[in-house]
């Protein structure tokens, strides 16, 4: 007796368990309506309206379908024009309703259209403004970035399709609501056999779209290196490498294979989804057909009006595909949902806001590192060790080293990108962390070994480097002319004006070093701030040039501080101090002649490079 009870409980609780799970399905439902009625409040009260009026009119529609069966025997018995002028209003009143539910259903369809436009633009901005306040660490987490990613790629789509789903939800119970009320005139029992005849195709339903949700989650990284490949093999800046090594053969075949594996996974759902869904949806149409027999057979014996079994058939026939279409639904709200949770996950992610507040040193200091360690997120193996360093007001130093020995980190340090794991970084005696970050932002200027190079004019490329004087001529003039890119500029026939990059039309590819010296010209665009600093900024230039630029660099930059990467070292001569890393360390500091008095590792790097020149 025990053990039967048990195992009935145990039935309850799974049956609980998969209702509560096929009702997950409306969980992010509040947030979505949140965002529409954010989006458009007098759109959303049209949706609702105008589902309102769709899940209604069909059961009215019905209903009058019923009196105009009715009136018309009646007429036909009586002869009276009355009775036939009765039944012809009907016909009339049931036009008249048709006519309403066609502009509803336009209505539907419109303002969904508009509300689409709106509502991917919305979501579009939520995420990029999200992803103004993360910090680099957040980029390049593999994790996170393809939160980012997966929310940015179907932003215009997935919301209001849930909600679309939501309200055509909410549309079919309504009608299937207003037809069990008619159904109700004429048994309570046909009412009851329909809504358990349609919880088995429910169930399974919601059973397989869960299924093609998990699908859908897994796979997210092979979707992403499908994407991959697709850049790889449809993008301007790879056709010259992919064309010259033959890759395409190889990169079309891994992306086909990626499609085999998700269709041959795809293919099995989809048939097993079809069978069942064919095996359950016949459960319900047996319990309609059987309702519906009952039906003939209560008209037939007279107990129900030829009127009304036609309403009962018309309830029943839409009642069916209305409630076809409700599981359809259903179907899609898991991958909605699945959207959303992702989404939301990416836009409540709690960033830490910088804390700093001082706007000004204590002392004229200038920089200094002390004991600054440095791990990146994810690792344990620090790529900086111990360093400390200073660095006075107009002072140059040069960083010296080989490939990975942390040249680059400690730049993403002193730039506040990262945050040292021990040990601190003072500007002016003030903690680096102490600053307001705008502040900080505003006195340094930068160019890294990968700037960008924006697909804008010539003169904008060179304004962002102080966006509050972007657009300002007098200034590109000035930073220009400072990183040696007039003479090429003035030669271009659109001068300041041309568009660079191949992106947009009339646009113009520069050479390597030009984009170096544009990039320089960037750097000095920002001539309010006092610290400067560059990653290899003339690599990629001739040495003519190069030899120019450091020639007046000290007068270029007589009061600002400059931190200065390069493996040349006829550039790295005239800094003040030179460190020399290697492996996190730095293993020799002094000026170019104290070190080589200590005849070490840059006397030895530095005679090198002077024999190859001789
Ligand atoms: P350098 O500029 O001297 O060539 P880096 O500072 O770029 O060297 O790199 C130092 C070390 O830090 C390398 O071993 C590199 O693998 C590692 N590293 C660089 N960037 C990252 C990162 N974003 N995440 C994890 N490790 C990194």
């Amino acid at each position: 007796m025990a053990k039967k009870k048990k195992s009935e409980l145990k039935g309850w609780k799974l049956i609980g368990k998969t209702m509560r799970k096929s009702l997950s399905i409306f969980r992010y439902g509040i947030k979505a309506l949140g965002l529409v009625w954010q989006t458009s409040a007098v759109l959303t009260v049209a949706i609702a309206i105008f589902t309102l009026m769709s899940g209604l009119l069909p059961a009215a529609i019905a209903y009058v379908g019923k009196l105009i069966v009715d009136g018309v025997v009646l007429a036909s018995r009586s002869g009276l024009i009355s009775d036939r002028n009765l039944a012809l209003s009907y016909v009339g009143f049931e036009a008249l309703l048709i006519v309403i539910l066609a502009a509803a259903q336009k209505g539907l369809n419109v303002s969904q259209s508009l509300l689409r436009v709106l509502l991917g633009q919305q979501v579009n901005v939520l995420i990029l403004e999200k992803a103004l306040t993360l910090e680099l660490a957040h980029f390049e987490d593999s994790e996170f970035y393809d939160k980012m990613t997966q929310a940015r790629s179907q932003a215009s789509s997935r919301p209001l399709s849930l909600i679309s789903r939501i309200f055509g939800l909410g549309q079919s119970a309504l009608t299937l609501l207003t037809f069990s009320g008619l159904l109700l005139q004429f048994s309570v029992w046909a009412v009851i056999v329909l809504v358990l005849a349609a919880i088995p195709s429910f169930i399974a339903e919601t059973k397989f779209s869960e299924h093609s949700f998990r699908l859908f989650k897994w796979r997210s990284p092979e979707t992403r290196q499908q994407h991959y490949l697709e850049t790889l093999l449809a993008r301007e800046d790879y056709a010259k490498e992919v064309q010259l090594y033959q890759l395409g053969g190889m990169l079309l075949r891994r992306y086909r294979d990626i499609f085999d594996r998700l269709y041959d996974e795809d293919r099995n759902l989809t048939i097993q989804k079809g069978i069942w869904g064919y095996l359950l949806g016949l459960l319900s149409t047996g319990a309609f057909y059987a309702a519906y027999a009952w039906i003939v057979i209560e008209a037939i014996a007279g107990k129900i009006s030829l009127g009304e079994m036609t309403m009962y058939l018309v309830v029943f026939r839409q009642g069916q595909a209305t409630f076809a279409a409700a599981l359809t639904s259903i179907g899609g709200m898991y991958e909605d949902n699945l959207y959303l949770a992702n989404l939301y996950e990416f836009l409540e992610q709690p960033i830490p806001k910088s804390e700093g507040y001082i706007t000004r040193g204590i002392e004229p200091d200038g920089i200094r590192f002390e004991n600054v360690s440095f791990c990146y997120p994810e690792s344990t193996e620090p790529v900086l060790k111990d360093i400390s360093l200073h660095l006075k007001h107009g002072e140059k130093l040069a960083i010296v080293g080989e490939n990975g020995s942390g040249k680059t980190t400690l730049i993403k340090l002193l730039t506040r990108l990262y945050v040292p794991t021990s040990g601190r970084i003072l500007l002016d005696g003030v903690d680096l962390n102490d600053w307001d970050i705008d502040v900080l932002r505003k006195r340094i200027g930068v160019i890294f070994q990968n700037f960008v190079q924006y697909q804008f004019t010539v003169g904008e490329n060179v304004g962002v480097g102080d966006v509050e004087r972007l657009n300002e001529y007098q200034e590109w003039e000035v930073a220009t002319e400072k990183g040696m890119a007039k003479p090429f500029i003035n030669n271009m026939p659109k001068g300041f004006s041309t568009q660079l990059g191949k992106w947009f039309k009339g646009g113009q590819e520069l050479s390597g070093g030009q984009w170096q010296k544009i990039a320089l010209s960037r750097a000095f665009m920002r001539s309010q701030a006092d610290i400067l600093v560059l990653d290899e900024p003339t690599a990629a230039m001739d040495a003519e040039a190069e030899m120019n630029i450091f020639n007046h660099f000290r007068s270029l930059t007589k009061d600002q501080m400059v931190v200065l990467i390069s493996h040349r070292f006829s550039t790295v001569r005239m800094a003040d101090k030179i460190i020399v890393m290697a492996d996190g360390k730095i293993i020799e500091q002094g000026s170019h002649e104290q070190l080589l008095a200590t005849d070490g590792r840059y006397a030895h790097l530095f005679s090198l490079q002077a024999a190859g020149y001789k």
